[in-house]
């Protein structure tokens, strides 16, 4: 039977057997015992399911997998060190040198920054795309050594809202895979496989854990992906020379979880910690009743802002003026998430003197917990991006992300108020 998403984030991803401890135990080893040879070879030649190594996998990870796997109805998890290595472990998956990905501009800073600077050093190229843009324009950008097109469900920071089904247009007619980056909205707000994605990528960090105590990624297989005699992906269908030969697209299912555990964790080592699985599986028992608070939350945030007066834009689709509010009428029609942007009127001193005057909210890099905070990304986060990326990416200097909470919206409200009151 089938659970709703409110079940499964408080039953997904381990069932006790009788007798054993009702939520997962903390299972800190490296390693495991075993008594013969061949149950060890076995495990190596993935005829049987179990545990070896942490750095490959690990129970406690496995029930974090399972419950985000669940959640996004596809087939595996991997759990990774944290949301970057996550994207990281992706795209060494799919590309090596001489191959593209096909990006929207209007993304995380650090996952930008790994696109734009660090893999083309490794000889990968990212090719941009305005996600507004026409499909025909987007299209021109994939050719034959296109892997990868990626995108964000909820675009952070500029709060835009991905147009699922022109982007998986593109991908399933040119046979590339389609990756999507659901860390804002979560599987509670939205399920990109069911839009058409491939491939989702969650830095569980956010809310996800909730709670700002736990790092962590998470790479969920659609196994919806036709590997299988595709010329585009000849790495799934020749032989791995690295692991006996296997060929990844003749796997019954899960080929690029499989494949992206059995060589790119091998080789990377970027494992989620067993310590940081369970807090991220406790967080995330409560994931759909505070995806619910986040988004009404936000939503009444955003009313207010959009009608003070020292207030130039806000962004956060539950606006109906908003340019992304049909889209979200779409793909979130269950809440917007916690996630708003807005541009104090006046100049960056402005902002700046708005932030320090805030007493509840906090200035923080992190988003997403239960906590409401602040940042400015053109100072921080992007502080890496020139002012033509910052445009490119749709930040502009003056904008102030803020991460709507769950405390009572009667009290954010009133600290902005307060605040807006020393600019
Ligand atoms: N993706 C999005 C949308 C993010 O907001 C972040 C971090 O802020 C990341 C990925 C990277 O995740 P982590 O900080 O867990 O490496």
């Amino acid at each position: 039977m089938a659970y709703k998403k409110d079940t499964i984030c408080v039953q997904g991803g381990y069932r006790p057997k009788s007798g054993e401890s009702r939520i997962p135990p903390v299972v800190q080893s490296t390693t495991f015992f075993y008594e013969k040879t061949q149950d060890m070879a076995d495990l190596f030649d993935l005829k049987a399911d179990g545990y070896f190594y942490t750095r490959l996998a690990n129970p406690t990870v496995a029930a974090f997998e399972g419950k985000v796997a669940e959640l996004e109805g596809g087939v595996a998890g991997i759990g990774c060190a944290s949301g970057m290595a996550a994207t990281t472990l992706m795209a060494f998956t799919l590309c090596g040198a001489g191959d593209n990905i096909v990006s929207s501009s209007a993304i995380y800073g650090g996952t930008f920054n790994l696109f734009a600077v660090t893999l083309p050093k490794l000889g990968v190229e990212t090719r941009f795309f305005d996600p507004d843009a026409p499909a025909g324009e987007i299209e021109k950008l994939v050719d034959g050594r296109t892997k990868l097109i990626f995108g964000e469900t909820v675009a952070n920071p500029a709060i835009k809202i991905l147009d699922f089904e022109k982007i998986a247009g593109i991908a399933r007619k040119h046979g590339v895979l389609f990756a999507v980056d659901n860390t804002l909205a979560t599987p509670v707000l939205c399920r990109p496989f069911e839009w058409g994605a491939n491939l989702v990528i969650h830095s569980t960090s956010k809310y996800i854990d909730g709670h700002a105590a736990a790092l962590g990624g998470m790479i969920v297989d659609g196994g919806n992906f036709a590997f299988k005699g595709n010329a585009r992906y000849p790495a799934f269908n020749e032989p791995d020379e690295s692991y006996h030969g296997l060929v990844y697209a003749d796997l019954p299912a899960a080929q690029f979880a499989t494949k992206c555990r059995a060589q790119m964790m091998r080789d990377m080592g970027a494992m989620m910690s067993p310590q940081n699985a369970f807090l991220s599986w406790l967080g995330c028992d409560t994931l759909a009743l505070r995806m619910e608070r986040h988004s009404s939350n936000a939503k009444r945030v955003a009313a207010f802002l959009a009608a003070h007066p020292k207030i130039d834009w806000v962004w956060h689709a539950s606006l109906p003026e908003n340019k992304y509010h049909k889209l979200a009428e779409r793909y979130l029609p269950d809440g917007q998430g916690g996630m708003l942007s807005f541009g104090i009127r006046g100049d960056v001193k402005q902002a700046a003197r708005f932030m320090e005057g805030l007493k509840l909210i906090t200035q923080e890099t992190h988003v997403a917990d239960v906590r409401s905070c602040v940042l400015h990304p053109a100072s921080t986060t992007h502080r890496q991006l020139t002012k033509a990326e910052l445009e490119e990416a749709g930040v502009p200097e003056n904008l102030v992300r803020l991460s709507v909470g769950i405390e009572a919206p009667e009290d954010i409200i009133a600290d902005l108020e307060q605040a807006l009151a020393k600019v």
